[in-house]
């Protein structure tokens, strides 16, 4: 019920109520005073009759009370009278039957204590009378005869009391009419006090429905509404508190409506599940992904729905309530059509105890895993191809060094057999012949060997790799000799898990350019290295030697790329640092050098202490 109804409801009651009570006290107020009249003018009839009652109060004879008695009836319409003595003895009355019995009822001890008429109401013969007793006095103008034969008494002195039932008919016209007339009133005025309580009500409720509508808008999500202030009173007070809540609420919160279409509008599915995964929501792109429409709320199980994509892989909701989280886990979605389409999951708990929820973000991976199959599928071509070239770099120079063999073993033969004989410019020929197959040997060995990097698969193992670099320096001693070098190999040369025979190589390779490529007296060379992060070690060969233009810092690593002329510095084809690069990036390192030109180099290679580790 309204609560205008209600207030309006409980102020007719009141009024209601006041006007029943009004009306009993009223008509009771009007039938005392009708009763109370009623005795007296009975009164009057009977001080009338003074004389005749108080002859028959002296003499006691019951004749002479009938007398005055049916005179009083008459006068009064009595339906019953009585004269009754001071000690309450009937000395007459118009039940003759009663004479001479005594009378000691309440009203009668009543109007014996108080010497003034007394009266109630009471029932006699099925009709409503007035039971009245009215004492009767001494006259004062006796006659004087009376004085005479009676003797003179105190005036005002009472003889007796009279008990008479006075008829109501006339009185109760006029009661009825009175109460008839109250009932008008009462009507009137009730329907005026509740005209006005409604009018009223409804000012002082006007407020309150306005601040009703308000919370309803709130309750919507339209937090910009704000009540309008009618009343300047507690009620004005509250309305102005509620806008300025509201304001507040609009500035802090974030409407459902807003959330919802933030949750619409996100391309990927969006799910949020009770902990047991049973669907409570889901975005259009979630529907429109799946072909299900996911309703009514919790009628579908996500974890029905999704399968792991690894072997033996924990399904997502056991996991999600052992570890409270889950990042970009790989699913199997079951579509509405039967397909199992690959996603991407990532889910959170969100909502108080008692209130959790799950949040799940799915990512479609299909295009990831097409490309990661593309990708797959490139890297074998790569493979296959960069396997066939070496291959075909390791038959060409294979098939190469037969005819050079022979080229070599001819112009030798030439020169030893017919030397004598030739011309010396034609000696001077085959001698260049000859320098150029040394020389085209040679490069055809270091193309060899370079091919022989990718080839050659050494078993990978833990290797001290201060031992490896003590081994490449052993392995070229007459090159250090010749040159009088000295090489300082660092203690603090790692352990790494590495294929043993290039890592080797690679030492080697680096520490004989350090050599060669020196114009000091005594090279000094430094092998060290130190901690790069968790993951790498960052091994250095640092010479004294003739330094590298920075210009040449990525070039020299190319293959047969040489700085300098045949001759100098003791040849070469331009292969060491390839193969050496080769070797770096096979480990999944990385070389660079930093070099000033006079003062020396610094080759740097990064390399993975473990790389079966992820970074
Ligand atoms: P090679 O030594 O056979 O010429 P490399 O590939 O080992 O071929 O080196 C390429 C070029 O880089 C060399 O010709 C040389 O000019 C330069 N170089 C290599 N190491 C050093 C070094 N430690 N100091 C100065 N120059 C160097």
């Amino acid at each position: 019920m309204k609560l205008y109804l209600k207030t309006l409801l409980f102020i007719l009651l009141l009024i209601g109520a006041a006007f029943c009570v009004n009306i009993y006290f009223s008509s009771a107020a009007v039938s005392e005073a009708m009763g109370g009249q009623i005795t007296d003018s009975a009164a009057s009839a009977a001080a009338d009759l003074t004389l005749g009652f108080q002859k028959a109060f002296l003499s006691g004879r019951e004749l002479d009370g009938i007398t005055a008695l049916h005179a009083f009836a008459q006068k009064t319409g009595a339906v019953y009278a009585g004269m009754v003595t001071a000690e309450g003895t009937i000395i007459a009355h118009t039940n003759v039957a009663l004479t001479g019995t005594r009378l000691a009822d309440p009203l009668m001890l009543r109007g014996a204590r108080s010497a003034a008429p007394v009266f109630r109401r009471t029932i006699y013969n099925g009709t409503e009378i007035v039971d009245a007793v009215i004492p009767v006095t001494r006259h004062k103008h006796s006659s004087a005869e009376d004085i005479l034969f009676e003797g003179l008494g105190t005036a005002g002195e009472i003889s007796g009391f009279l008990r008479a039932g006075l008829p109501l008919t006339s009185a109760r016209k006029a009661e009825q009419d009175i109460t008839f007339k109250l009932l008008i009133l009462a009507l009137f005025i009730a329907s005026a006090a509740a005209l006005l309580s409604a009018l009223f009500a409804r000012v002082i409720l006007r407020q309150v429905s306005l601040l009703g509508e308000g919370i309803r808008k709130v309750r919507e999500g339209d937090y910009d509404f704000s009540v309008p202030v009618i009343s300047r009173d507690e009620l004005g007070d509250v309305a102005e508190s509620f806008n300025k809540l509201s304001r507040g609420l609009s500035e802090t919160t974030v409407s459902k409506q807003y959330l919802d279409s933030v949750l619409e509008s996100m391309p990927d599915p969006l799910l949020i599940t009770d902990v047991a995964g049973n669907i409570l929501k889901a975005n259009r792109a979630a529907a429109e992904f799946s072909g299900y429409d996911f309703l009514p709320p919790g009628a579908q199980n996500l974890g029905e729905l999704l399968q792991p994509q690894a072997e033996g892989a924990q399904p997502p909701f056991p996991l999600l309530a052992k570890s409270g989280h889950i990042k970009e886990m790989d699913l199997w979605l079951k579509a509405r059509d039967g397909k199992k389409l690959p996603v991407m999951l990532s889910a959170a708990f969100i909502g108080g105890e008692g209130r959790r929820q799950i949040v799940m973000v799915l990512k479609d991976t299909s295009q990831h895993k097409e490309s990661e199959a593309r990708l797959a599928q490139y890297l074998k071509e790569v493979e296959t191809v960069n396997s066939e070239l070496d291959a075909f770099a390791h038959t060409v120079s294979h098939d190469l060094k037969e005819p050079l063999r022979g080229i070599e073993m001819f112009s030798g033969m030439l020169l030893s057999d017919y030397g004598a004989k030739l011309e010396p410019q034609a000696g001077d020929y085959l001698h260049r012949v000859l320098k150029a197959s040394g020389r085209m040997r040679r490069l055809i060995d270091d193309l060899l060997s370079y091919a022989r990097v990718a080839r050659v698969r050494n078993p990978y193992e833990r290797a001290s790799t201060a031992i490896l670099a003590a081994e490449a320096v052993a392995g070229i001693s007459a090159l250090v000799e010749e040159h009088k070098a000295v090489v300082r190999v660092s203690e603090n040369l790692p352990e790494i898990f590495c294929d043993p025979v290039k890592m080797r190589q690679v030492f080697q390779n680096l520490v004989s350019n350090a050599i060669k490529y020196n114009d000091k007296p005594v090279p000094e060379i430094d092998i060290s290295a130190e901690k790069f992060g968790d993951y790498y070690w960052k091994f250095s060969v640092k010479d004294n030697g003739i330094g590298i233009p920075a210009q040449y810092f990525e070039e020299i690593f190319k293959i047969f790329k040489r700085l300098h002329s045949r001759q100098e510095y003791g040849g070469g084809t331009g292969a060491g640092l390839a193969i050496v690069k080769k070797i770096v990036e096979e480990h999944n390192g990385r070389i660079w050098v930093e070099s000033a030109e006079g003062k020396g180099s610094v080759f740097y290679a990064l390399i993975p202490a473990d790389l079966r580790a992820k970074p």
